[in-house]
């Protein structure tokens, strides 16, 4: 990275600093609902290597980025200014300045192994890496739910995408050998010890290598689904309505709007029944509970796709503990919880599986929960 830095920008960086993608356990579409969520950070990280500069300008060059360094000036970033993957990271300079920190200029050398747009959330590791060098840079002393929320605003009122905290929050907050119980109304978070490897098990990515553009609009209309309602319903948020008042919200509600609701609350149960088997070391019962939650993205949410079914209906048959379709939807990754012995034999029926299908051959691997962001090195710069 300080290569890297130093053949870009010809100085020293003042330090690097990393964040984690995440992978969310259980907890879908739940976080624009004021609900609950469960997320791990993954071992795949974005490293930002950045030195501050006095002169009001944000240089920014990533090595998955497009090529040239982008310079921009500070006093010209406005919603709708950048269009490119730079949007990401001058959005959160962007955010902290709105949200009244006096933050001048940077350069940023991005290096990140978190794939891209496969539903394991470069975008908040990458604005999370971002915030996170900057609270260091202008010694703002932030924690690190704020400098997560300061992200999330970033990808919302400049990137211009309505998703909800879950990643900057995972990415922010997590730590090594647990998954993050997250409450968002409450804005409270806890840890909940989570290693499958204890109990003979393993959680696999299938990154599916597809994202199918429908997912492009279909976020915006289903968060826009579930706040109408709530409104109907006359609630602040899809958070307050609990299994026990779906049949009156069913007779409620135009019929549409039924299977939208009937996901978000089923879910934020299934938050539940998770944590609770966790906390009583039963980590092999969630698999049942991690399948069931991809059928409502299936049935309910409509949400998943051919590839992402295929996956979980394949590791269901090759003897697979649960396994569900994570992220925004239409694609990106299988989350399956396996037993250790048979992880092997799975992950090559899902590939054969693919292969069968004439799909792209998808991307398996392992993953135990991470730690979250941090400042991984410190330099003396030279003046
Ligand atoms: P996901 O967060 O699931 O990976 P998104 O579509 O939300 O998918 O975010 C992907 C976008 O984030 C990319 O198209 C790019 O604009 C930006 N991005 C993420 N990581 C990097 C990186 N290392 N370098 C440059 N841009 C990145
Ligand atoms: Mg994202």
């Amino acid at each position: 990275m300080k290569e890297a830095f130093r053949s870009i920008f010809g100085t020293q960086p003042h330090g690097i600093w990393a964040a984690p993608g995440r992978v969310n356990l259980i907890g879908e579409h739940t976080d624009y609902n004021d609900g609950f969520a469960l997320p791990i950070a993954i071992p795949q990280t974005t490293l930002i290597a950045a030195r501050r500069r006095d002169d009001g300008r944000l240089r920014l060059h990533s090595a998955q980025g497009d090529g040239p360094v982008h310079d921009l000036a500070l006093a010209d970033l406005v919603p709708g200014a950048v269009t490119t993957w730079a949007a990401y990271p001058a959005g959160v300079v962007w955010a902290l300045r709105e949200a009244g920190h006096s933050v001048g200029g940077a350069d940023l050398h991005i290096d990140s192994t978190v794939p891209v747009g496969a539903g394991l959330s470069s975008s908040a590791a990458l604005e999370c890496a971002v915030a996170f060098a900057y609270n260091d840079l202008y010694g703002l002393g932030l924690s690190a739910p704020t400098l997560a929320l300061l992200a999330q605003r970033a990808e919302n009122g400049f990137a211009g995408v309505p998703c909800g905290a879950m990643d900057q929050l995972a990415s922010s907050c997590c730590t090594a050998g647990a998954t993050l119980h997250l409450d968002i109304r409450a804005g409270s978070h806890e840890q909940v010890p989570f290693a499958p490897e204890s109990e003979g098990l393993r959680l696999l990515i299938v990154d599916t290598r597809v994202k199918h553009d429908l997912g492009d609009g279909a976020y915006a209309a289903l968060r826009a689904g579930c706040e109408r309602a709530a409104r109907l319903l006359g609630v602040a948020a899809l958070r307050d309505i609990t299994p026990a008042d779906l049949p009156a919200a069913g007779r409620a509600l135009p019929a549409h709007l039924v299977p939208l609701v009937r996901h978000i609350v089923t879910e934020n149960a299934r938050v539940a029944d998770v944590v609770a088997h966790l906390r009583a070391g039963r980590i092999a019962a969630i698999g049942p509970i991690l399948s069931e939650g991809h059928a409502s993205l299936r049935d309910d949410y409509r949400i998943s796709c051919a590839e992402s079914d295929l996956v979980v209906d394949t590791v269901l048959d090759a003897g697979g503990l649960g396994a569900r379709q994570t992220g925004g939807g239409f694609g990106g990754s299988v989350i399956a919880l396996v037993a250790e012995d048979r992880a092997a034999a799975i992950g090559a029926s899902v590939t054969r599986a693919f292969r069968t299908a004439g799909y792209r051959e998808p991307n398996l691997f392992p993953v135990s929960p991470a730690r979250g962001a941090r400042r991984i090195e410190r330099e003396v710069a030279e003046t």
